[in-house]
């Protein structure tokens, strides 16, 4: 079983011929809403690997189409509660190069209650798996108390902040970073990913597939699988959704990172990031 505490946001698509510059107003081409948010992306991708999922977290009075969606994804909602807020949001410009430029609006998202946290892990048993991403608050809570019960405590590092992943470290199994967060990571601290303490660490490198440190295997590189990409935002989320999933289900770990990496290529082949993460179904036509 997977529980989950993590954003649920409302994604604004604008196609853009190029990024605004400051102080420019620019015409859009295009427009496009759908789910989104680090935690709920990564959610859809555990369910639609075919994992178990408790999504913990919170919506604005506007987010109950999220729930909605979710729930239709085969994620367990019962712990998404709709507080008197905005919903977290992302406002996200595309240009006709594909580069992105991202704003986003917190909301809901960071107003997390340790109670309802408590609440929400209270039937989880050891050696389930707990998520965190950093777009909520209470992480370092969350993982304190998952750590204590014996669950096993996996931290994506996105977006990238030095101190949050300091707070969480002592709890943590399972690092995800992509490669401009490790970079982040090695220039304020120093650190390479095997001196970290952690059991196993994965650096997700884009096109380039990952690298993944583990006690137990060493370094190793894992190639991607050659995808003419059509938008790679969520890749990552797709990613990590999918190995824990993998991970969940008994798998290795060179097994869920294979997993993950198909499931991953398979997404950027599509538009969009919660509708674009593929089904189980899917990955497993795709490896053939
Ligand atoms: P993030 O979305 O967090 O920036 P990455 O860009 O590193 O993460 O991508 C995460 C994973 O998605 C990669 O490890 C790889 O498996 C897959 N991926 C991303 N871009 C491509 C691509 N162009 N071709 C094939 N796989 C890709």
């Amino acid at each position: 079983m997977i529980y989950n505490l993590g954003s649920i946001n409302l994604d604004y698509f604008y196609s853009v011929p190029r990024l605004p510059v400051a102080g420019e107003t620019l015409a859009t081409k295009e427009f496009s809403m759908g789910l989104g948010g680090k935690g709920a992306n990564m959610s859809v991708a555990v369910a639609r690997a075919g994992g178990e999922v408790h999504h913990i977290g919170s919506v604005g009075e506007d987010g109950i189409w999220a729930i909605d969606y979710l729930k239709r994804a085969g994620v367990d909602v019962s712990n998404i509660h709709s507080l008197q807020a905005t919903t977290g949001h992302a406002v996200i410009f595309r240009d006709d190069d594909g580069e992105n430029l991202i704003v986003i609006h917190q909301g809901a998202n960071s107003m997390q209650d340790k109670d309802r946290i408590a609440a929400a892990l209270l039937n989880a048993r050891p050696g389930d798996i707990l998520l965190l991403q950093n777009e909520t608050n209470l992480q370092a809570f969350a993982a304190e108390l998952g750590h204590g019960s014996g669950m096993k405590v996996a931290y994506a590092a996105a977006p990238f902040d030095v101190n949050a992943l300091k707070e969480v470290l002592p709890y943590i199994q399972i690092l995800v970073l992509n490669e401009l967060e490790m970079a982040q990571l090695r220039e304020q601290t120093g650190n390479r990913p095997e001196a970290l303490g952690v059991d196993v660490v994965i650096v997700t490198k884009g096109s380039d597939g990952c690298v993944l440190y583990s006690k137990e295997l060493g370094e190793k590189h894992v190639p991607a699988f050659p995808v003419n990409p059509l938008d790679t935002t969520g890749a990552g989320d797709t990613f990590t959704g999918y190995f824990l999933a993998h991970l969940d289900l008994g798998s290795s770990i060179e097994e869920a990172v294979l997993g993950a990496n198909a499931a991953a290529a398979v997404m950027v082949t599509k538009k969009g990031t919660a509708d674009a993460i593929p089904f189980a179904l899917d990955v497993e036509k795709f490896l053939g």
